[in-house]
């Protein structure tokens, strides 16, 4: 390709909000922009590298036993109804109306519809296991669409579906993708790291997410450097210790004037923030839910969520806690009725702490749990930080960020039920389809790759990912021969198969070579007359600093082998 000819060039101006790396770089290097809020063309440079993606997950997926399906974007909202995911998925599902009336919906994924086919397709025992998958567009309407194409409202997913007769056809199954997932994302040249996932209110389920790591990633993931434990706050558990503070003595009222925040009755009290017992007020689904926990820990919203299996839920307003005649500052879960009560764990692991009094500028001391209240359920919804410990092996956590590229869940039989996906087995007997999803954001991997890999000119692109493996860079001059030797390099190049970006502007080098670093083209070859004087051409890695020359006789074969140790990362 000739960069003289590429559509969409280079841009200096890029709009303000572009604040991630990956973003940043995409619009500047012409290979993205813009059509509505989360929505992207991808210009010529980016569509081939997402080609790349496209084809490296085709092969491992066949290579694991998937077959490519191609399911439709358009699905009628009763499969969503029967799944109960139309609520579950709320505003993030993007509905239309048809002539007829009837609503549809733009496919953020399928497991309702591939459940459906596989109803009409699937019989016996012997059309198991099965394994499909399809590369498409998926569409959701994120609330918050940001970073480019790390999160759009339309993006590129890899969606496979598994179904088997049992839990441990499931389970050799989800090891066959876990693998394809590796290679997958080793041969895209990233490093991924794997890490516990949340597996929504269904639970109990394994879930695990291909994360990269990236300051820029909105995911927190919980790392152990000791035992390798490493999940998703979502999800992490950890050591939360107890805050034994001797045997149960008799409650006791404290006047704490002006003390609301944990903060300032620890202080006034002067006793740990562990010693205390927080009240935080959550509405989910339309019910207020009153959530004590430990004074010195934060509440997990999602383990919450699945705790309550809401679809929604948010913090309350102050008006509706003090509808349900609760102190704001002083509340305690103490004689409270009418209020579902959510406990974290960490309460029963203490004793005497300090909670509110219900009344303004009070507080009690020496509340045990449950001698002096009630909770409708006690359980983990505590939110792991750095430095807290590893329930593994102690050790405390390393928090880092970082960008979900991929996530394999065992489902289990949660649709099968919810549809109705039945086999008959050996004996004539109907039994439940166990089924496992596997997803990968091909869009999103393009953008965390360049999240991964560049400096402060550019994209540094993998090999097996680039769009062009050689950049070739004719330094003009007049009275030279680089005209002539540039393009017979060019026509050389492409003959021999390599595919090669060749930059024949009349620019200057300052601006050929930022142009090349910004594009970040794995291999730069550059043809000038200081070049031609020893009949050579000036050889660079985008990844390395120095050049080396290497003589145009051989240079074709020599640079198809350079590049050839590098396609598989
Ligand atoms: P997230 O938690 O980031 O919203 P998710 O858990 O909802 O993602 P899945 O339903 O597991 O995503 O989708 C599978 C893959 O699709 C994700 O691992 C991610 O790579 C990609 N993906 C999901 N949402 C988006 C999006 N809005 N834009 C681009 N890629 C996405
Ligand atoms: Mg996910």
């Amino acid at each position: 390709m000739r960069l003289s000819k590429l559509f969409a060039k280079t841009q200096r101006e890029i709009p303000a909000e572009a604040d991630t790396i990956s973003h940043r770089l995409l619009l500047r290097g012409g290979m993205i922009s813009q059509v509505a809020t989360g929505v992207y063309t991808y210009q010529p440079l980016a569509w081939r590298s997402l080609r790349k993606i496209e084809q490296i997950i085709r092969e491992e997926i066949d290579r694991a036993g998937g077959q490519e399906v191609s399911m439709p974007v358009l699905q009628p909202i009763e499969l969503w109804q029967k799944s109960g995911r139309d609520q579950a998925l709320g505003k993030t599902l993007f509905k239309l109306v048809d002539r007829r009336d009837h609503t549809l919906v733009l496919g953020p994924t399928h497991e309702e519809v591939v459940t459906d086919i596989v109803i009409h397709n699937i019989r016996s025992y012997r059309d198991l296991p099965v394994n499909i998958y399809q590369i498409q567009t998926k569409f959701r309407d994120e609330p918050r669409p940001r970073a480019g194409l790390i999160r759009g409202r339309e993006f590129a997913m890899m969606d496979a579906y598994s179904f088997d007769r049992d839990q441990a056809g499931l389970d050799t199954s989800y090891q066959k993708m876990l693998s394809a997932y590796k290679a997958i994302l080793a041969r895209c040249g990233t490093e991924a790291t794997i890490v516990e996932a949340d597996s929504g209110a269904i639970g109990g389920k394994d879930s695990l997410e291909f994360m990269l790591l990236t300051d820029s990633g909105e995911d927190t993931i919980i790392i152990c450097r000791k035992c390798g434990y490493a999940a998703n706050a979502e999800k992490a558990r950890f050591n939360k210790g107890g805050a034994d503070n001797g045997r149960p003595l008799p409650l006791e009222e404290v006047s704490t004037p002006g003390m609301q925040s944990i903060e300032q009755v620890a202080g006034f009290l002067n006793v740990p923030a562990g010693q205390t017992l927080k009240a935080v007020f959550y509405v989910a689904d339309g019910n207020f839910i009153f959530v004590v926990i430990r004074g010195d820990l934060p509440v997990n919203e999602i383990k919450l969520k699945n705790t309550l299996k809401a679809n929604d839920l948010r913090m309350a307003t102050e008006a509706e806690v003090l509808e349900k005649g609760i102190v704001p500052g002083s509340a305690s879960p103490i004689g409270i009725k009418n209020v579902k009560v959510i406990a974290d764990d960490s309460v029963e692991a203490g004793t005497n702490f300090i909670a509110g009094g219900n009344k303004p500028d009070t507080h009690v001391k020496n509340v045990n749990y449950p001698r002096d209240f009630k909770a409708d359920v006690v359980t983990d919804i505590a939110l792991a930080r750095a430095g807290d410990t590893c329930p593994h092996c102690s050790t405390p956590f390393t928090a880092v960020r970082g960008i979900e590229v991929g996530h394999i869940f065992k489902l289990g039989t949660l649709y099968s039920e919810k549809l109705g996906a039945y086999y008959t087995d050996e004996n004539g007997v109907s039994r439940i389809i166990v089924m496992g999803c596997y997803g990968i954001g091909l869009s999103r991997l393009l953008a965390a790759a360049i999240e991964q890999h560049h400096d402060d000119k550019g994209i540094i692109w993998p090999v097996p990912i680039a769009p062009y493996h050689v950049y070739l860079c004719a330094l003009y001059r007049e009275g030279t021969k680089v005209d002539e030797t540039a393009e017979k390099l060019y026509a050389d190049l492409q003959t021999a198969g390599i595919e090669v970006l060749f930059d024949d502007r009349k620019e200057s080098p300052g601006v050929k070579f930022n142009d090349a670093d910004l594009l970040g083209i794995p291999l730069r070859v550059t043809v000038s007359a200081r070049t031609l004087e020893k009949e050579s051409a000036e050889v660079k890695w985008r990844a390395e600093k120095e050049a080396q020359l290497l003589p145009l006789e051989d240079l074709v074969t020599v640079l198809k082998q350079m590049l050839a140790g590098k396609m598989r990362a």
